[in-house]
């Protein structure tokens, strides 16, 4: 029996109209697809009738199927001789852990292919209209993890990373939050910095903060953020409609206080 390819795709930020024309033909072509949380229902339903789904994000008793096992499922059903999608929210190869399924199938001698897809520091930072590059605001920008083992700092290079004219996405950052403002500001970064948060960004349950980087650990904890969040920090966000919203009301706010 010939082997069958294994293609690691991007599925966008939660968009389905995200999902690049190259990554919808694979899925409607996969005879097994493998897939996590931040998959949305509309993209699923691209997948043929017939066509084998394996939900890797979740199992009974809400724990994630470990890496090593999901290794083996695509290895196990490229064997089968089946074309198999390895479908992953945002882009596989940002904070996707696509490269070591990339390592494992390269080590099984299994064909791959990788599908890139719209990662959610791009796809949020569009639906929230604010650019991560800005010519005299930000002439870069970093995308870094927020996640750490339990009870671990946080082995970021703070310095580095508290530079004004650098835009800051945190993935996975919720849990330090506070860690991550506190850090930032130790290390030289304007407490005043604007910040903002995100959830479901691009779909329509997409609930946005506007806030500073000194609010940001309250901000994200008292507004209900159901899901995984993103933080976007540094001047760029002060362009966003939503951002000068918020000065506005915070403004006013300040006016009717002293009157
Ligand atoms: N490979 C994915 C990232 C996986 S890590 C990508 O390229 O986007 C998971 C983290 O991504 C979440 O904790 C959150 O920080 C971020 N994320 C993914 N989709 C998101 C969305 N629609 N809205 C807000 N954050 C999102």
């Amino acid at each position: 029996m010939t082997t069958g390819k294994v293609y690691l795709v991007g599925a966008g930020p939660g968009d389905p109209e995200l999902l690049t024309l190259k990554a919808a033909r694979i899925i409607r072509d996969s005879d097994v697809v493998i897939y996590d949380r931040l998959v949305s229902p509309e993209i699923l339903r691209l997948i043929p009738e017939g066509a084998a789904h394996i939900n890797v994000g979740k199992q009974a008793g809400d724990h994630p199927i470990p890496q090593k096992e999901i290794n083996h499922i695509l290895v196990r059903a490229a064997r089968s001789g089946r074309n198999v999608v390895r479908l992953k929210g945002g882009d596989p190869f940002v904070f996707g852990r696509g490269c070591e399924e990339a390592a494992e199938l390269e080590r099984a001698g299994i064909p791959f292919e990788i599908v890139p897809g719209i990662t959610a520091a791009q796809g949020c930072a569009a639906s929230a209209r604010i650019p991560l590059t800005h010519r005299g605001l930000a002439t870069g920008v970093r995308y870094v993890t927020g996640h750490c083992k339990a009870n671990e700092p946080l082995e970021l290079d703070w310095s580095s990373l508290a530079d004004p004219a650098t835009t800051l996405v945190v993935y996975m950052g919720r849990a330090n939050v506070e860690q991550i403002a506190h850090q930032l500001i130790e290390h030289g970064l304007s407490a005043d910095t604007p910040a903002f948060a995100v959830c479901q960004g691009t779909t329509d349950g997409e609930q946005q903060v506007w806030t500073t980087l000194r609010e940001l650990p309250v901000a994200a904890k008292t507004v209900k953020l159901t899901g995984p969040v993103l933080f976007i920090v540094g001047r760029v966000v002060a362009l966003a409609r939503g951002w000068k919203e918020y000065r506005h009301a915070l403004h006013a706010d300040e006016v009717a206080e002293v009157a």
